[in-house]
């Protein structure tokens, strides 16, 4: 049996032009769904639901969680701070659903994957907080919104020996791509620091005391066809989804 995996989408309330629509819309780059399909899972796509009992119920249709990356950013008042720079903040909708779903997830033990803004959905719902904006806040940061094609891998990250990543990948140090201005700050209390990159920016997070919950900060989707480090994690998570 393939499992199912849940997939969290995003959400204009129809100002986003570029959608060419003005009614309120559910979006999903189709790449992350591609990724499940393509290593054996079945992807399903999550309408953002509001009322929380049938949150609970559409997380026992799924296997796992995917949690997507994001264009806009979760408010800063989420982690307790004010906005310091000028940035889009997410719809309430899909905050609101996903932060709500991670910590459904992690209680029930469904295997949870966070990419980019998803790995920062991980750690704000358990409790940590976020870097507002790389450039602003840090000294000589690596080019973390690396110009050129997503499917680029444009710095390195060490990743820290004997947690699941390093279980996933085999190495200490890993390539990868980087689309993301805002990084954790401070991790949750019930998770650990899975990669760093070498100006300091947390890349991965995980729970030591979960079977699968992991994010990463940079973008899977686009090399899981060519690198099989982003392969494997993938894989990982589909094998962890299965054996539920
Ligand atoms: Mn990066």
């Amino acid at each position: 049996m393939k499992p199912v995996i849940g997939v969290t989408p995003d959400f204009t309330a129809g100002d986003r032009k570029e959608l060419g629509s003005h009614e309120p819309t559910i979006f999903l780059r189709a790449r992350y769904s591609q990724a499940i399909e393509d290593l054996g899972g079945i992807p399903l796509i999550l309408p953002l639901c509001e009322d929380s009992s049938v949150r609970r119920q559409l997380l026992k249709k799924v296997d796992g969680l995917l949690l997507t990356g994001s264009g806009p950013d979760i408010p800063p008042r989420l982690y307790g701070e004010r906005q310091r720079y000028r940035f889009r903040v997410m719809n309430r909708r899909r905050y609101d659903f996903e932060l709500e779903m991670v910590r459904l997830a992690a209680r029930s033990g469904v295997p949870l994957l966070g990419i980019c803004g998803g790995m920062q959905a991980i750690n704000v719902a358990h409790g940590g907080t976020l870097v507002q904006d790389i450039a602003s806040e840090l000294d000589r940061p690596l080019q973390h919104r690396a110009p050129g094609p997503a499917t680029r891998r444009s710095h390195s990250v060490c990743v820290t020996p004997k947690s699941l990543l390093y279980r996933i990948v085999g190495r200490k140090q890993i390539r990868v791509n980087s689309s993301h201005h805002q990084s954790v700050k401070r991790v949750a209390p019930s998770l650990t620091v899975s990669a760093v990159a070498s100006d300091g920016v947390i890349e991965a997070i995980e729970a030591p005391a979960r079977r699968f919950l992991l994010g990463v900060q940079w973008h899977p989707e686009f090399l899981y066809d060519r690198d099989q480090n982003h392969r494997h994690l993938f894989k990982a998570f589909l094998d962890a989804a299965r054996k539920r």
